[in-house]
């Protein structure tokens, strides 16, 4: 209504009788302030709702004072007309029964119209009588202001006079008041929503948003000082398991509890976010040496690693860090989070659980291999992969005891490639299983065939990814040798030491169900993998294989040929059959025989053969080893 004497802002509808003029220049007031607090900032519509109040009460100052943080004093918040100094004696301000016009109004939630400092028990106090002879303030009118009804402070109008408010101005200041609480509330909403924009609601670190501001900011910063920034890219590895088996709420609190565990090692200067998901990113704001980003990453990996409790267990984590430097890898915020992700995709591919730089090569390498897994899809739809044979004899007889299968790959265009630059690979993409079945299948058919051909019987050996050791992986294998007939007491597996010790329960768990079932296990690269005595007995294998390394210095190396003495002995001690692998010459064979080795394998021998060559060599046709090569 556009002739409503009242402000229709008045939190109360008393009939006061004000003349149109006053009524006037209350709602010009409002109009003014409201403009001021959609067009600009609260703080200079605060003020202008100070100078207009001052304007209506001549020979005074307003002032508008808040809680800290702690709810425990008021500082001021606007006070246009007040002097510094003035300021100064005011903050702080303890609200209480007597403490002046502001504190008394917060302290009992009510208006107070002190109307002569001199003589009012409010500001009798000696602290209020120093500060009311000093600013020469006579008369002080306070009023609470509040936000959905909670008190948050004041807005003050003091008098250079000693006087009462008349109704205009008892209206002014509630009018006035009751603005302040609408321009905080708003500010209020404002920074809630700039804080959801910026931060993460889970773990209160800033998210991508609010983090590529601050990176903005220090590469500007950087790039005045010459200061060198590093970058670092943490993905937790498997988190998605937590999540899978644990639920989300266990996956939250993980995140939750690594991002305390993280900021527990960084300085108050380094910045970390929350990119999403289980993606943190660290920024070290001032790198002097690239020993300290050493540093830090170790101490990062470190504080990954501590047990995290949940549901009355313990879990323990680590991740994948990539890291770039500015300027060295980049000039701006995209480079850099290219390249440091780039180094955390290697982290990944390398075996997770460590961290790398960026170096210029990694973009080509990462490409070249993502191409190679397609290569590896595509060769096991087309069948480009096949097997070699070596053979393991008796080192007592001499005669044929065993054969590893060994797998190889001719590619189109890149013609053979080692196993060791594709299994790694396979592992790392899940595509192992595929790959280890096949090998395993294809194996078991050849071998039978001959037999059935009439060849001598033997153990084959087959290698065993312990990524392929998933849920089910005996079942599954044991029901496919049924199908095909195939002899348990013929297959061996072989598994990697330093893999199985580093995968822990539950592949041993595997392995011992394919023992029980009578398939038999052995320790393939034995000694490198540092298991102890007490490990040993309890791994479900039959025989150990003495790593390569330590057959090829026989005898220029005193020290392998104490290892290789000391496997054989420990390994016969605990009831296991021992293989060495790699034997090459006869001064390894005699050495490995006379210390009790049990079964060689090694181009002494034979090389690894197609299985053509090597159905010669099991017949005891005109089979010359030296002449083979494999490949
Ligand atoms: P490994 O299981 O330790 O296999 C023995 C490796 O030593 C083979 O290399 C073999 O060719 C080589 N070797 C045998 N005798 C000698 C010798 O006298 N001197 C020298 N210098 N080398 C000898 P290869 O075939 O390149 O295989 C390398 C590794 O790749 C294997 O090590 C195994 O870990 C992995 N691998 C091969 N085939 C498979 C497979 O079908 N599945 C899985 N998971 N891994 C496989
Ligand atoms: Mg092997
Ligand atoms: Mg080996």
């Amino acid at each position: 209504m556009a002739n409503d004497p009242l402000p229709r802002l008045l939190p109360d509808e008393r009939t006061v009788q004000l003349s149109s003029e006053q009524a006037g220049l209350l709602l010009k007031l409002q109009r003014d302030v409201l403009a001021e607090v959609v067009q600009g900032e609260a703080q200079s519509a605060l003020e202008l709702l100070c100078v207009t109040a001052e304007h209506l009460l001549p020979n005074s100052v307003a002032s508008i004072m808040l809680f800290d943080d702690s709810r425990s004093s008021l500082n001021v918040r606007a006070a246009p007309s007040i002097s510094p100094e003035a300021i100064a004696a005011l903050n702080g301000l303890k609200p209480g029964p007597a403490a002046g016009s502001c504190g008394t109004a917060v302290f009992r939630d009510e208006p107070q119209f002190v109307c002569d400092t001199e003589i009012d028990p409010r500001w009798s106090s000696p602290d209020f009588r120093s500060v009311a002879e000093k600013f020469h303030i006579c008369a002080c009118w306070s009023l609470p202001v509040r936000i959905a009804g909670e008190v948050v402070g004041s807005l003050a109008l003091s008098s250079f006079e000693k006087r009462q408010p008349s109704e205009f101005h008892r209206l002014l200041l509630e009018t006035g008041a009751y603005l302040v609480g609408i321009i905080l509330e708003r500010e209020r909403e404002q920074q809630r929503l700039w804080r959801m924009a910026h931060f993460d609601s889970l773990t209160e670190l800033p998210n991508r948003r609010g983090f590529n501001q601050q990176l903005e900011e220090r590469i500007h910063a950087a790039a005045e000082s010459g200061n060198r920034l590093a970058l670092l890219f943490l993905d937790l590895d498997h988190f998605k398991d937590i999540n899978d088996t644990l639920g989300h709420h266990a996956g939250d609190m993980v995140l939750r509890q690594i991002a305390c565990a993280l900021k527990t090692v960084l300085r108050p200067a380094d910045i970390m976010a929350r990119l999403g998901g289980d993606e943190f990113v660290i920024l070290l704001p001032e790198v002097e040496d690239i020993l300290d980003v050493h540093h830090v990453a170790d101490k990062i990996m470190l504080a990954v690693k501590r047990p995290i409790f949940l549901e009355g267990r313990s879990y323990r984590l680590s991740a994948s860090i990539g890291i770039s430097l500015y300027p060295d890898d980049g000039g701006d915020l995209q480079t850099l989070h290219k390249n440091a992700d780039l180094a955390m995709y290697e982290a990944k591919a390398k075996g997770r659980d460590r961290y790398i730089y960026y170096r210029p090569d990694l973009a080509t390498l990462i490409e070249s291999r993502t191409a190679l897994v397609g290569d590896i899809r595509q060769a096991l739809q087309e069948q480009s992969f096949f097997l070699e044979y070596q053979p393991q004899i008796s080192a007592t007889s001499g005669r044929l005891a065993g054969a590893e299968a060994l797998i190889r790959w001719r590619h189109p265009r890149k013609g053979l490639i080692p196993p060791l630059d594709f299994i790694p690979l396979a592992e790392e993409t899940g595509l192992i299983t595929e790959l280890g079945d096949w090998v395993l299948v294809t194996a078991c058919r050849q071998s039978l065939d001959w037999w059935r051909q009439g060849a001598p019987e033997f153990v084959l050996s087959v290698n065993l990814s312990v990524k392929q050791l998933l849920d089910g992986y005996p079942e599954r294998i044991l029901s496919t040798l049924a199908q095909l007939h195939f002899p348990l007491r013929l297959l061996e597996l072989e598994i990697t030491e330093s893999l199985v010790m580093e995968s822990g329960g539950e592949a041993l768990e595997q392995l011992e169900k394919l023992r029980r079932a009578g398939v038999s296990i052995c320790m393939d690269d034995f000694g490198t993998g540092h298991s102890s005595l007490a490990q040993l007995k309890r791994m479900p294998i039959s025989r150990l294989k003495i790593d390569r390394s330590f057959v090829r210095d026989i005898p220029e190396d005193p020290s392998d040929m104490v290892i290789a003495r000391t496997i054989i002995a420990m390994g016969h001690s605990l009831g296991l059959e021992i293989v060495a692998e790699g034997v090459e010459n006869e001064v390894q064979r005699s050495f490995l025989m006379t210390e009790g080795c049990d079964f060689l394998q090694g181009y002494l021998i034979s090389r690894p053969l197609q299985p053509g060559s090597f159905k010669q060599f099991l017949m005891g046709g005109d089979f010359d080893p030296g002449q083979q090569r494999d490949g």
